[in-house]
């Protein structure tokens, strides 16, 4: 027997109030035909959604579980960008069919993440036809302190959050492992994680209020992702490559050759999806981020223009500067 529209969102998608994330802002939720959302005072909706397409965003083949993370996690990714704390969630599924097993494996992930971040999820939409799943993402934050894109000042430090280009090579492991030189079990499971689970940077996020000057996640690569920041402040910027962070793992297969270095470099440069924090700060403001993980990879500047350097030397990136749709 298969399942039902209703039997299938109240099996894996209602759950008791008391178990599903931070309640404190929802007056009404799934159930009716819109849900209602309180705001707390002085704070603004910020609202943020995206699309995954089977076959695009992920294999036909992808763990349901993984897909229920990340589809999420994007989103989420979205508010910590905005420095937004994160409020409610819906999800609009579309399946080609009512799997059971498929439908419970996505709705792990899709839990263990919004436990993880305490959102509640309020309402959705379940329809027939090719998979996607797209969620939208509300949070909240005061104004004065959301994060835009806008807003570096020539002299600002470039700055990100954890190491890039984990899930560039995550994605090259995933599509053709034979072609890797050796790499220890640890590192592959490192870098397949880092792709199919990316963790959004919420408390960094929220820990750059009213301190970044701009901000935004890194989903379609470094050069891409700047290059917007750039645009939208109006300024140019200078990147040191070498200070790229780059994980340990991702270290050691860079280490192997001068060939393997470049494509490193080129993942942490281009390749997206590692959803990373990029933000600039003023270096007289970065005491007042102590506490928080992050590395200078460089400085805006005010003419227009990004350049690379390596070790102060001109360089040339050898790729495409990031993933785009159309
Ligand atoms: P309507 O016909 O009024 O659009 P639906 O029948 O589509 O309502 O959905 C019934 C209720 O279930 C609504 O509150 C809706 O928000 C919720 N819902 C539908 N699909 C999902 C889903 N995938 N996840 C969470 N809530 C969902
Ligand atoms: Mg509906």
């Amino acid at each position: 027997m298969s399942l039902g529209e209703f039997e299938l969102i109240g099996r894996y998608f209602v759950r008791e109030p008391n178990s599903c994330g931070d309640q404190s802002q929802v007056r009404l939720g799934i159930g009716d035909d819109g849900a209602l959302l309180r705001l707390p005072p002085g704070e603004r909706l910020v609202v943020t959604t995206d699309t995954l397409v089977a076959g695009r965003h992920f294999p036909l083949d992808a763990a349901a579980a993984d897909i229920g993370w990340k589809a999420l996690a994007v989103n989420l990714s979205d508010l910590a960008a905005m420095a937004a704390a994160p409020l409610a969630l819906t999800l609009n599924l579309t399946l080609p069919i009512a799997d059971e097993h498929w439908l419970a494996e996505f709705a792990r992930g899709f839990w263990r993440l919004a436990d993880i971040a305490n959102v509640p999820l309020i309402g959705g939409d379940t329809t027939r036809g090719p998979l996607s799943v797209t969620i939208t993402a509300m949070g909240c934050v005061e104004e004065s302190v959301a994060l835009k894109r806008s807003g570096a000042q020539a002299g600002d430090l470039i700055c990100v959050t954890g190491s890039l280009g984990d899930a560039g090579a995550g994605l090259a492991l995933a599509i053709s492992s034979a072609e890797w030189p050796h790499i220890s079990d640890d590192d592959r499971a490192y870098l397949l994680e880092r792709l199919h689970r990316p963790t959004p940077r919420l408390l960094e996020g929220a820990s750059m209020r009213g301190i970044a000057s701009a901000g935004l996640d890194i989903s379609d690569g470094l050069l891409q992702d700047l290059g917007h920041l750039l645009k939208a402040s109006n300024v140019g910027a200078e990147l040191a490559v070498e200070q790229l962070p780059l994980s340990e793992p991702l270290q050691a297969y860079a280490a192997k050759s001068i060939a393997t270095r470049q494509q490193a470099l080129r993942w942490a440069l281009s390749a997206g999806d590692d959803y990373e924090l990029l933000f600039t700060l003023a270096p007289e403001r970065a005491h007042l981020l102590p506490t928080m993980r992050y590395t200078v990879i460089g400085k805006i500047t005010p003419a227009a223009g990004l350049h690379l350097t390596l070790h102060g030397k001109p360089w040339e990136h050898d790729g495409h500067a990031g993933y785009q749709h159309f």
